[in-house]
């Protein structure tokens, strides 16, 4: 029995009436890759690199980070990886990273803000990056983007790290959407973005302006809020025909979410290891067309309580 899940794990997760969606992983080590490669996953939706440069007194240079790149690569057996450059701030300090005391650091210097005001940090890990993607194939994608001069700088770099042979074949940059700002405005992005992917746990604590990790407020803390998902309806239709958009926040593993977010638009959910069987299992299940009018309904409702139980009415109706 379980030989035979693992099998059929294995396969694409295809919804009942024919649409693919990729089942990746979330990863923040090589045993997380061995891991999500013997669950299935199709790939690696989002590797944080974090892993690496915290709790230690020096950063890892750049044959440290290759060496690691390509462990987790080399893991995941020629399946698609995506790693985001380093996503830390106020919340998670570097010893070897002066940062200022901030009073908000979710609101503060962290992702990309961070990593563009230590250039020679982000130069190495791009560098890594490039040489990594010589032998595997490799998306870089880039953490709390607000504005697309980000893009522009954060290129600029991937552009002196790849040297003068310029990017390797195959590479393609993408941008997260976490901040609701970029979501609202993501057609300035398309020009820099090969993809987008949507880290929910950020964006419903942006427009919800209630802090992720805080029980207080935890209960409204849903990415099933109306508001979050036209801002994801938003960019799905603006990406629509023109570069895929994935979703790497909790909300792709939570089975109540899975076809809203599907019937968006979205075409690839990045989930921990352990539930990518699971998650594959639901796509399974859904009938796009109907996730689609599920998902219209839903973003004129006006809460996640509300959403909930219209998808609960929707699952509990024969296929
Ligand atoms: C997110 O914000 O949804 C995300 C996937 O990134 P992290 O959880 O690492 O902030
Ligand atoms: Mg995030």
């Amino acid at each position: 029995q379980r030989a035979r899940q693992l099998a059929l794990s294995e396969q694409p997760a295809v919804s009942r009436d024919g649409t693919p969606v990729a089942v990746a992983a979330n990863l923040g080590s090589v045993a997380d890759a061995r891991a999500a490669l013997a669950a299935g996953a199709d790939g690696a939706g989002l590797v944080r690199t974090e892993f690496l440069f915290l709790d230690r007194s020096a950063a890892p240079d750049v044959d440290e980070q290759q060496a690691e790149y390509g462990a987790i690569a080399a893991a995941m057996d020629g399946r698609p990886i995506t790693l985001r450059t380093l996503d830390v701030g106020g919340d998670k300090p570097l010893a070897y990273l002066p940062m200022p005391q901030e009073a908000n650091p979710f609101l503060g210097q962290r992702g990309i803000r961070l990593s563009l005001a230590h250039r020679d940090l982000l130069r190495d890990q791009m560098v890594a990056i490039c040489h990594t993607a010589r032998d595997h194939p490799i998306s870089i994608m880039i953490p709390m983007v607000s504005t697309p001069g980000e893009m522009i700088e954060a290129r600029q770099v991937l552009s002196e790290a790849a040297g003068p042979d310029g990017l390797p074949d195959g590479l393609r940059i993408g941008t997260m959407i976490e901040v609701p700002s970029a979501a609202l405005k993501i057609e300035a992005f398309l020009p820099y973005v090969d993809f987008v992917s949507i880290g929910t746990n950020d964006l419903t604590q942006y427009a919800l302006a209630a802090e992720r990790g805080n029980g207080a407020v935890a209960a409204l803390s849903d990415a099933l809020d109306p508001g979050v998902l036209q801002l994801i309806d938003h960019v799905c239709r603006a990406a629509a025909g023109r570069i895929d958009v994935a979703v790497c926040g909790e909300a792709a593993s939570d089975e109540l979410a899975i076809p809203v977010l599907v019937g968006l638009g979205v075409r690839e959910l990045s989930v921990s290891p352990p539930a990518v069987p699971r998650v594959k299992a639901a796509v399974r299940e859904l009938n796009v067309e109907r996730c689609a009018a599920l998902a219209r309904d839903a973003l004129t409702l006006a809460g996640a309580d509300e959403v909930r139980k219209h998808v609960l009415t929707m699952l509990s109706e024969a296929p």
